[in-house]
């Protein structure tokens, strides 16, 4: 069939695909109200270290220059060539969603110009990216990312010190079962005679590939080292490491970085077939792993960064050393179910209103409302009649109190208040209600 009219058949079939608009778009998926306590967790723990440890936040558009991702994450990586929603404007614009972070927060360096600011400068973000990837287990179109960067210093205790705020949030966060894996990539120096006995290697091994390894061998022969197939990794095992090829410069950087790591009693590993998927790493890189082994090889590295040398000045700034991180939020948020880890789900309530009657339900919402301008968390259900029906959603909410007002308290301008442990009651006038509630639960 010629070319064009296949293409057009494939068109109009994709467009025939069953498709409901009652469903997430293939790939992406709602954040339900029971998960949110975990991602509140992982925020919050996160947010506060970074803080702890001197970053500010950064929060940067979602969509992007198409040719932002093409000249920073780099034209031949998975991610450019197969994985970016991109579209063009109604003015003809190419743009993408955001496939990862660093490559728009160096664009936003150069853009506020941030090298005039005092060095390093230290950010960390937030929020969706988008890679159009084979939906599975831990793999979505849409998922989300925590990361931080540092500018400005090409020091190896800046390399370590990321790694020990990666490490910590982890910590901090309460997952288990974590190694460090860590590799030195090289430099523009070092890397391309890396590159050229990688591919001699590979050359004479490539009926062993799989399809897209021989693919890749040409366009990013190190790609190879990391894939994932059976008989790859078997190739990979007898490759030439770049650690025995580093210049003198890469391999004092690297030696220091562990030296670092090691004063901080960090568990890492050498892994020299770790490259990273994107082409604007130099130097350090390294992953962190669960060992776990209900977590398939796929979702195994729950975060990745490393060091960034010649992105800021590949994209049109200075001279700019950088090294950064970033961590996916739903594997942790998968990884803490899996682990079964307990936290404060929040949805407790310490006090709930029980009313009766619509006098009772008018004089609940005024106290409703003074409650919470006082800061005591209130469950209520407005919409039901019956106390015992009500007194039971109390008790899931682990209320301490429930304050009841029936017809004879709506009239009489009183609240009874019932210690949910004991059930004992006692009637109070509505105008000392909010004390006696403070005085309660303070005690
Ligand atoms: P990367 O930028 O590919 O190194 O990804 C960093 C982290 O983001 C990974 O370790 C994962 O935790 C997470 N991640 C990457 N791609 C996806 C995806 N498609 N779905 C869910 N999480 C992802």
């Amino acid at each position: 069939m010629p070319r064009l009219k296949k293409q057009k058949e494939n068109t109009i079939k994709r467009s025939r695909r069953k498709i409901t608009p009652l469903q997430t778009v293939k790939g992406m998926r709602d954040i339900l109200p029971t998960e949110q306590f975990i991602w509140e967790h992982i925020l919050n723990k996160s947010r506060s270290l970074c803080d702890d440890f001197g970053f500010k936040k950064i929060d940067i558009p979602i969509l992007e220059y198409s040719e932002l991702f093409e000249r920073g994450v780099g034209q031949t990586t998975d991610i450019v060539e197969k994985e970016m929603f991109s579209f063009e404007t109604r003015g003809g614009d190419k743009v993408s969603l955001r496939p990862e972070g660093t490559a728009g927060i160096v664009r936003s360096y150069i853009e506020n110009g941030m090298s005039r600011w005092t060095q390093p400068v230290k950010l960390y973000q937030e929020g969706p990216m988008f890679r159009y990837e084979n939906p599975q287990e831990g793999r979505h179109r849409e998922f989300h990312q925590f990361g931080f960067e540092i500018f400005g210093d090409g020091c190896p205790a800046i390399d370590a010190q990321v790694i020990y705020l990666a490490w910590k949030i982890f910590q901090k966060i309460g997952i288990k079962n974590l190694t460090i894996q860590i590799n030195s990539i090289g430099c523009g120096e070092c890397r391309p005679n890396y590159k050229n006995l990688l591919t001699d290697y590979y050359e004479m091994k490539i009926n062993k590939l799989c399809v897209d390894c021989k693919k890749r061998l040409a366009k990013n022969p190190l790609r190879l080292l990391d894939c994932k197939e059976d008989k790859c990794m078997q190739v990979a095992s007898s490759a030439p490491q770049i650690i025995d090829h580093l210049c003198g410069d890469c391999h004092n950087h690297f030696k220091n970085t562990l030296e670092f790591l090691d004063e901080l009693e960090l568990p890492y590993v050498l892994n020299s077939n770790l490259v990273r998927g994107l082409d604007y790493y130099t130097r350090t890189v390294f992953e962190i792993w669960s060992s776990d082994s209900d977590l398939s090889a796929n979702q195994s590295s729950l975060g990745g960064g490393g060091r960034y040398d010649n992105l800021v000045e590949a994209l049109g700034g200075g001279d700019v050393p950088a090294v950064g991180f970033a961590f996916g939020i739903e594997r942790i948020v998968k990884k803490l179910l899996n682990d079964k880890i307990s936290l404060d789900k929040k949805n407790n309530r310490q006090v709930f209103l029980v009313q009766l009657g619509d006098a009772a339900r008018k004089k609940a919402l005024k106290l409703f409302d003074k409650l919470i301008d006082n800061k005591v968390s209130v469950g209520e259900s407005l919409g039901r009649g019956s106390i015992k029906s009500q007194l039971k959603i109390a008790n899931k909410l682990n209320s301490k109190f429930a304050l009841i007002i029936g017809q004879k308290e709506a009239l009489d301008e009183t609240v009874i208040i019932r210690d949910m442990e004991s059930g004992i009651q006692e009637v109070i006038t509505m105008d000392k209600v909010v004390a006696e509630v403070k005085r309660r639960l303070k005690k």
